[in-house]
């Protein structure tokens, strides 16, 4: 059983356990992560092969804080700064990579830029710290399912790969780091995530491009922000989205006041309509939905203001043809 309570001594056997070349899961503010040494291949390929995760789709590189990021890519002003404003936090950036820096190709999928973050939870933290190299993580679930946010789900989806879970719980966040392509002039989002990107303009004092909006001017193509599949976050039942309420097979993801009564599975997100703490139940709502095997599960709709957008972005993900 991997599960383990963090403490200094299993912070420290899972660190070692990292510098092995095993895989080892942990919580962040987000959801859990399937970390491996960044800079070990053998490792790296592993977390690939645990998810069933495709080989375009590349890996976020966690470091310990800003200065051993600048280790592994180049930031230009503005990244420096939306760094000192957010992190340790839910901001992924995508920048141009140093090309002495130590992270093996597969973390990058081969490409020239990388996307690193400083996760904002003390035992990521302290796993960095206790680690000493960069750690790849993806979420540590299989490839195209909800994502975890509790130990438990960790296992469910993985079981004994990770040499060990740290527990911390349930994440507080909820989804997944707000990803931004900020290595040129043109800063784009290429994922709505926990942070909202009204945050990001007021630090910038600019509006930032959604993936959607944004053309590269020398080829006149989308930005490239691969792994960002259609299908994506799926739970076993299809999800009906814009629900007004759910038909007697389905299950029902309700938000807000004033839910009309269901006598099939039901959870709502958020009672008071609150879009944090709505955030922060969607993964482990659509599992326990999904366990009740419902022929559907109904989705009442969400604002898409906040939070509000990465979690349609989630339903919408969870919600394509597979
Ligand atoms: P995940 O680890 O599943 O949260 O996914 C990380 C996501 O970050 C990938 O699916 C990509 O969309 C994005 N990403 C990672 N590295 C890059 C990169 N170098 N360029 C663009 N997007 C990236
Ligand atoms: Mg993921």
């Amino acid at each position: 059983m991997p599960i383990v309570k963090p403490s200094p001594e299993t912070i420290s056997a899972a660190a070692e356990a990292l510098r092995r070349g095993e895989l080892v899961a942990f919580p962040t503010e987000t959801v859990y992560g399937l970390g491996a040494d960044a800079t070990n291949a053998r490792a790296v390929a592993r977390v690939f092969e645990a998810k069933g995760r495709p080989r375009f789709n590349p890996l976020i590189a966690h470091v310990a804080d800003l200065e051993a990021a600048e280790r592994i890519a180049y930031f230009p002003a503005h990244a420096r700064r939306l760094a000192e404003a957010f992190w340790p936090g839910p901001l992924t950036l995508v920048l141009r990579r140093r090309p002495a820096g130590k992270i093996c190709d597969f973390v990058t999928v081969g490409l020239e830029t990388i996307a690193v973050r400083v996760p904002g939870h003390p035992v990521a933290l302290a796993l960095l710290a206790a680690a000493g190299v960069p750690i790849a993580a993806p979420s540590a679930n299989k490839s195209g399912h909800v994502s975890p946010t509790l130990a438990q789900h960790v296992l469910d989806d993985l079981g004994d790969v990770p040499a060990f879970i740290l527990d911390g719980g349930p994440t507080t966040l909820g989804l997944e780091s707000t990803i931004l392509d900020a290595g040129e002039q043109e800063i784009v989002q290429l994922r709505a995530g926990a942070l909202p990107a009204e945050e990001v303009e007021r630090v910038l004092g600019v509006r930032i491009l959604r993936a959607s909006e944004a053309v590269d001017p020398s080829t006149g193509e989308r930005p490239a922000a691969p792994g960002q599949l259609a299908s994506h976050y799926a739970p076993r039942a299809p999800l009906r989205l814009g629900a007004a309420s759910a038909m007697p097979d389905e299950a029902l993801l309700a938000f807000g006041p004033g839910v009309a009564d269901h006598d099939g599975p039901t959870f709502n997100l958020s009672p008071s309509g609150d879009l944090v703490e709505a955030a922060a139940n969607l993964f482990a709502a659509l599992r326990l939905l999904d366990a009740a095997r419902p022929g559907a599960i109904a989705v009442m709709p969400i604002p898409d203001t906040g939070m509000g957008e990465a979690i349609n972005d989630r339903l919408r993900r969870g919600a394509a043809p597979r």
